[in-house]
C-alpha cells in the first residue's frame, strides 16, 4: 500500500484533539481481505477511552454549538476540499482494508466528501417558526443541536457512513464520538487527520478504535451525557443498541439491514433492467445494505433476463481491488464467505439450480464466485435473509399483485427497485411496496441530496438531504407572554 501523503496512515484513536495509543497500549491487526496480509496495527481501546472521549465531546460542546453556522460551515468546506485532494490516497487505503475495487473506492470517497459539502451548506439553513397565539402571547420554535452524539459505523462503506453522520451532526453544533468498524479503522483515522488539518477544534470529533464493540457500545449507550446514538449496521445489533438506549431515553437513528427486491416486469427495457440488476446486486461484491437480495422477474421476460444477466456476470474480473483490471473484490472475512456459502448450499438442498458460480472463489480464502441461482422459492434463506454477498437468486412471478406481495414478504424495508415502462404501474407499485427508497428504472439511487433510510426493521431516521439535519436537532418551544 503506497500513499503519497503518509500522514494519512494513522494508527491511534483520537480524543480531545490528540492521537491516543489506548490506555492498555495494545493493538489489533487490520487485515487486507484480498491477501490476508496485516496492513497496520491500531490502538485497542475500550470502555475507559470511550468515557474519556465522551467527556472531551461534552467539554467541547458549549464553544462549538455557539459558533455561528457559517463558522462551522467554513471548517466543513475546508475538510471537503482536503478530502477531495486526497481522493486517491483515501481510495487506496480503503481498497486495502475493505477490498472493494479502486474505482468503487474513488467513488465512495467522492460520495463521502459530498456530505461534508452538502451539510456545510445545509447547516446554515436551520430555521425556526413563530406561532400565532392569543393576544398577549407568542410561541417561538427553535431548533437546537441535540448535544453529544455517539456514532457507530460498519466496514462496508468505511468513509461515507462516517461523513453522512458526522457532517450533519457537526454542522448543526453537536459534538461526536465515533466508533468505526474494527475491520476498517484506517479510513476513519484518515478522515480524522483531514478534519484536524481543516481546523476542527479539540474534542469536537473523537474516534475510539477497538475490537471490543460491546464495551465501547455499552459505554456510549449507558452514558447520560450522550444524547443521541446514530448507528449503521445489522438489524440484530441495531435492536440491541435501541434497547440499551432505552434506559437513558436516548434518541436513535438506525440504518439497518435490507432485503431489497428488484422487480422486473415484462414491459421493462430489458437491457436497462439487466444493467440495473448487475449494479444493484454486485456492487462491493454484494456487501451493501441497499444491494438487491432478490430478483423478482415476470414470467414473460424471465428466461431472456437470466440469459443476459448471466452473460454479464461471466464477464466479471474477480481479484485484488488494487489491480486495475479487477471489477469485483473479496468479501470482508472468511466468516462472511462461509455465511454466504451456507445460504447457497441450503438453496441447493431445496432444489435451486446454479446458473453461474455457486462456490467459494479460487483467488483466496476471502473470495466467493459471483453467483446466479434459479428454481428458488420464498421458503429459502436466500429469499428471507440478507445475503450480503455476490449471490443473485432469480424468482419468477406472474402478476403485479404477486410481485407486490413477494416484495413485502419480509421484515425489512430499506431499498427496492422497479423496472417497468408503464406509468400507472410505476405509481401503483412504488406506493404499494413498503420500502424507504424506491429506484424506478434506476439502480444508483443514493447521493447526498436524497433522504436515505428504511422502514420496518430496516431502521428509522433519514441521512443526507435537508431531512438529514432533523436527526441531530431538538425542537424547543418558547412561550412569550405579557406582550
Ligand atoms: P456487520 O455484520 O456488518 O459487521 P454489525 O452490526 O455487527 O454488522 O456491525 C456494525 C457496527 O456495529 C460495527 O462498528 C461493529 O463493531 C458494531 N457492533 C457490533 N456489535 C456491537 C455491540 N454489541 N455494541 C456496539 N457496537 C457493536
Amino acid at each position: 500500500m503506497q500513499l503519497n501523503d503518509t500522514g494519512l496512515l494513522q494508527t491511534q484513536g483520537y480524543i480531545n484533539g490528540q492521537w491516543h495509543a489506548g490506555n492498555s497500549n495494545t493493538q489489533f491487526d487490520v487485515i487486507n481481505p484480498a491477501n490476508g496480509e496485516c496492513l497496520a496495527q491500531v490502538a485497542e481501546m475500550a470502555a475507559e477511552e470511550t468515557r474519556q472521549a465522551i467527556a472531551a465531546a461534552e467539554q467541547a460542546l458549549p464553544a462549538w454549538r455557539t459558533k455561528t453556522a457559517k463558522e462551522r460551515s467554513a471548517i466543513l468546506e475546508k475538510w471537503y476540499e482536503l478530502m477531495m485532494a486526497a481522493q486517491e490516497d483515501l481510495a487506496v487505503l480503503m481498497t486495502a482494508e475493505q477490498g472493494k475495487p479502486l474505482f468503487e473506492s474513488r467513488g465512495e470517497v467522492a460520495y463521502g466528501a459530498s456530505f461534508l459539502k452538502w451539510f456545510a451548506e445545509e447547516g446554515k439553513r436551520v430555521y425556526g417558526d413563530i406561532i400565532p397565539q392569543t393576544n398577549d402571547r407568542r410561541g417561538l420554535v427553535l431548533k437546537q443541536p441535540v448535544g453529544v452524539v455517539a456514532a457507530i459505523t460498519p466496514w462496508n462503506f468505511p468513509n461515507a457512513m462516517i461523513t453522512r453522520k458526522v457532517a450533519p451532526a457537526l454542522a448543526v453544533g453537536c459534538t461526536v464520538v465515533l466508533k468505526p468498524a474494527a475491520e476498517t479503522p484506517l479510513s476513519a483515522l484518515a478522515i480524522v487527520e483531514l478534519g484536524r488539518r481543516a481546523g476542527l477544534p479539540a474534542g469536537v470529533f473523537n474516534v475510539v478504535t477497538g475490537t471490543d464493540a460491546p464495551a465501547i457500545g455499552g459505554e456510549m449507550t449507558s452514558s447520560p451525557i450522550v444524547r443521541k446514538l446514530t448507528f449503521t449496521g445489522s438489524t440484530p445489533i441495531g435492536k440491541l443498541l435501541m434497547k440499551q438506549c432505552a434506559d437513558t431515553v436516548k434518541r436513535t437513528s438506525m440504518e439497518l439491514g435490507g432485503n431489497a427486491p428488484v422487480i422486473i416486469f415484462d414491459d421493462a427495457d430489458l437491457d436497462r433492467a439487466v444493467d440495473g440488476a448487475i449494479l444493484a446486486k454486485y456492487r462491493n461484491s454484494g456487501q451493501t445494505c441497499i444491494c438487491s437480495n432478490r430478483m423478482l422477474v415476470q414470467a414473460g421476460i424471465y428466461d431472456a433476463f437470466v440469459e443476459k444477466f448471466a452473460a454479464k456476470v461471466r464477464e466479471f474480473r474477480v481479484g485484488d481491488g488494487l489491480d486495475a483490471a479487477t471489477t469485483h473484490g473479496p468479501l470482508i472475512t472468511t466468516k462472511a464467505v462461509q455465511g454466504v456459502h451456507d445460504k447457497v448450499q441450503q438453496a441447493f438442498a431445496e432444489g435451486a439450480t446454479v446458473v453461474v458460480g455457486g462456490k467459494p472463489g479460487s483467488q483466496g480464502e476471502h473470495f466467493y464466485e459471483p453467483t446466479i441461482l434459479t428454481n428458488v422459492n420464498s421458503s429459502m434463506r436466500v429469499f428471507r435473509e440478507e445475503i450480503f454477498g455476490p449471490v443473485a437468486p432469480v424468482f419468477r412471478f406472474e402478476t403485479e399483485q404477486e410481485a407486490i406481495a413477494m416484495a413485502n414478504d419480509t421484515e425489512f424495508g430499506l431499498a427496492a427497485y422497479v423496472y417497468t415502462n408503464d406509468l400507472g404501474r410505476i405509481f401503483r407499485v412504488s406506493e404499494a411496496i413498503e420500502y424507504g427508497m424506491v429506484g424506478v428504472n434506476e439502480a444508483a439511487l443514493s447521493s447526498e441530496v436524497i433522504p436515505f433510510g428504511g422502514v420496518k426493521e430496516s431502521g428509522q431516521g433519514r441521512e443526507g438531504s435537508r431531512y438529514g439535519l432533523d436527526d441531530f436537532l431538538e425542537t424547543k418551544y418558547i412561550c412569550l407572554g405579557g406582550m
